[in-house]
């Protein structure tokens, strides 16, 4: 007897007849023979209303009740699931994360999975009952309720998968599966039928929604077949799998553009061994993920620092640099919050070159300027203002062209 895990993200589970329809995507796995976990995102943009409701309150919410709150969208979505599926003739249960032993740290809004405890699924197994856990919440150590971060219903199903050994962790979205760009915004992005966890990782942490990051890192370690495809249409979504030959032979597989993004820089700070090492770890310890650094030395004496963080991290990152103040000595600090960053991902940039300069002259000639440039060695970034977002991205896919299968791209 296999173990399938399915995930369901917000829109999939939207309204009575998209519960029905994930139900019975649930109950079809069963009847083949299949021990099956379902994980259910909020229902639509319910997440957000509860965000705007608390918001409406406090614009500064404590993080532990957010957590409380939010929590409480997955837990309506898993307890509507088992109501359909009972109904339906299936024997299920819901579960919060708590009731299945999903521990995490106490970091509110972003906890990270510490440990499963798959005994307790495997008991309702016994039972012969569907499982449908809550996605995106956890427990600290504490009994305290946790969220893994928007989106994080991925990461609560591809651990949950790595806990149970299941053979595979199907994604339904509203995507049939993972394309070269965000179809959103370059209509010409084509669907990719595998792409490789390095990759997708990448394009996942530079702003390529489809999937959580933190998912990706689990699905890697523990080896989860993940299979990203459309809850609405039976068909062959994306494989993400370990890298393969093949994937070499391509220069780049996706593209991503990410807003929400603000840059913090620190023009003329102390030029001495410990100054960036102090200031990082006074960042690590707000919890603030840091994303791209910069530093260049001006002179002896002084340099130019900078780095970006996520909107949601701003304050938190602007609070510790200041509380810094007296022990860093900077000239000027500046803020820029009206960025996005361009990325290219690709295994194939490894063995290849020239893709950096074909990405600058794709930029120059959609006249976008490039603010700062950061890469590694699956990866090209540029900061670009915000309002030059899409056009940036559309040019770039354009010049890669991310509309042709790989195969068919000229080089
Ligand atoms: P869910 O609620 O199912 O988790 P999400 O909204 O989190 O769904 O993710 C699906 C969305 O991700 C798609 O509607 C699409 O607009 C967006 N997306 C961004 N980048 C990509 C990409 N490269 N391939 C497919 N979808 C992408
Ligand atoms: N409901 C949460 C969110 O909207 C988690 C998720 O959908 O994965 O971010
Ligand atoms: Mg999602």
């Amino acid at each position: 007897m296999g173990i399938v895990v399915q995930k369901f993200g917000g829109t999939s589970v939207a309204d009575a007849v998209k519960i029905r329809k994930a139900a019975q995507r649930a109950i079809d796995a069963a009847k083949k023979g299949n021990n099956v976990v379902v994980v259910a995102s909020a229902r639509g943009k319910q997440t957000d209303h509860l965000i705007a409701d608390a918001m409406e309150l406090n614009s500064n919410p404590p993080r532990r009740e957010m957590d409380q709150l939010l929590s409480t969208g997955e837990q309506q979505t898993v307890s509507l699931m088992a109501i359909a599926m009972h109904g339906m003739g299936q024997k299920a249960v819901s579960m919060t994360g708590g009731q299945i032993g999903m521990r995490t740290d106490s970091v509110f809004s972003k906890a990270r999975i510490q440990s499963i405890d798959a005994k307790k699924i495997h008991a309702e197994f016994d039972k012969g009952n569907i499982v449908i856990v809550a996605g995106f919440q956890g427990i600290d150590e504490n009994g305290n309720t946790t969220t893994l971060g928007r989106g994080g219903s991925d990461t609560s199903a591809v651990a949950l998968a790595a806990a149970l050994k299941a053979d595979v962790c199907e994604i339904y979205t509203d995507v049939d599966g993972i394309y070269t760009a965000d179809p959103r915004v370059y209509k010409k992005a084509i669907k990719m039928k595998q792409i490789s966890y390095d990759e997708i990782l990448e394009l996942a942490s530079l702003g390529a929604g489809v999937m959580h990051g933190r998912s990706i890192e689990f699905g890697k370690k523990y080896d989860v077949t993940i299979h990203v495809r459309s809850s609405l249409v039976d068909i062959e979504g994306t494989l993400i799998t370990h890298e393969v030959p093949q994937m070499e032979g391509i220069l780049v597989s996706g593209a991503t553009s990410q807003k929400n993004l603000a840059k913090i820089g620190l023009i003329g700070v102390e030029n001495t061994p410990g100054t960036a090492a102090k200031i990082f770890a006074h960042l690590a310890g707000a919890k603030v993920s840091v994303n791209d650094i910069i530093q260049t030395e001006v002179s002896k004496e002084k340099a130019n620092l900078s780095f970006t963080v996520g909107n949601s991290d701003l304050l938190d990152a602007k609070t510790a640099i200041e509380e810094l103040k007296s022990s860093i000595k900077y000239d000027k600090i500046f803020i820029r919050e009206d960025i996005a960053e361009i990325s290219v991902v690709g295994v194939g940039m490894r063995s290849h070159y020239g893709v950096a300069n074909k990405m600058f002259d794709a930029l120059a000639k959609a006249k976008v300027n490039i603010d700062s440039i950061t890469t590694s060695e699956i990866r090209i970034s540029c900061i670009v203002d915000e309002d030059q977002a899409e056009t940036a991205l559309i040019a770039v896919c354009d010049a890669f062209e991310l509309d042709k299968p790989a195969e068919k791209r000229s080089k």
